[in-house]
């Protein structure tokens, strides 16, 4: 990205994905899906690309891999609110084909400038062109789906894409295991937090506390 297309804030980046044409996807799509979700979410949620709903109303993640993914962040405890839902690719590969490299290439600085602004704990990496874009050199997403991998700070989790495992049931289990596994390791990082949120406290000298009580 060139000078001075640092993004503020996630709205001037959605409007300047709502007027990219840096790409041909930018000619053929309805409407670009930039993402949804809190500026401050500790989660963030990438995906390929935007499918047929997707690129109608301009959200991602709306059809049935969609509603697959609300009720497996349901099993954990989560919504929709609490994560920021976003694509590798913003606007819709024409029938749903694979993105391709100059496509992925092209798109990337927003997912950068997505990535910089929310400062997420946790990316969870839904499927393997996610997964070649966010890790690249990495195992394949039958390998390291379900582990934690740290880069630059950042946790990223690879899981299979919902849209996988409504294709083919054998990859739900290990879905469902993966969003399992995704929940502990939020759970052992707000332990963390609390510990050293407790650490961080001064403690009362006695003095002070007869002082204040007595
Ligand atoms: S896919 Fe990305 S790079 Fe291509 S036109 Fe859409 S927003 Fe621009």
């Amino acid at each position: 990205m060139g000078p001075g297309l640092d993004f503020v804030d996630l709205p001037s980046l959605s409007a300047a994905v709502h007027q990219c044409r840096k790409c041909p996807l930018g000619h053929s799509r309805t409407r670009a899906v930039p993402g949804v979700g809190p500026s401050d979410a500790r989660i963030m949620i990438v995906g390929e690309a935007p499918g047929q709903n997707e690129d109608l109303q301009g959200e991602p993640f709306v059809g049935a891999a969609g509603k697959l993914l609300d009720q497996l962040l349901r099993g954990i405890g989560l919504s929709r609110g609490d994560v920021f839902i976003t694509n590798i690719l913003k606007c819709r590969p024409p029938a749903n084909r694979d993105p391709q490299p100059a496509e992925a290439e092209a798109c990337s600085p927003y997912l950068e400038q997505q990535l910089r602004l929310i400062k997420p704990e946790v990316v969870l990496v839904l499927g393997r062109h996610a997964l070649a874009r966010l890790l690249p050199g990495y195992e394949s997403i039958s390998r390291l789906h379900g582990k934690v991998v740290v880069k630059d700070g950042v946790s990223y989790i690879p899981v299979y894409h919902p849209a996988a495992a409504l294709y083919n049931s054998f990859l739900m289990g290990p879905l469902e295991q993966d969003f399992k596994a995704v929940k502990t390791h939020l759970d052992r990082v707000e332990e963390r937090r609390q510990v050293a949120a407790a650490l961080a406290t001064p403690v009362t000298k006695p003095e002070e506390q007869l002082t204040l009580f007595g």
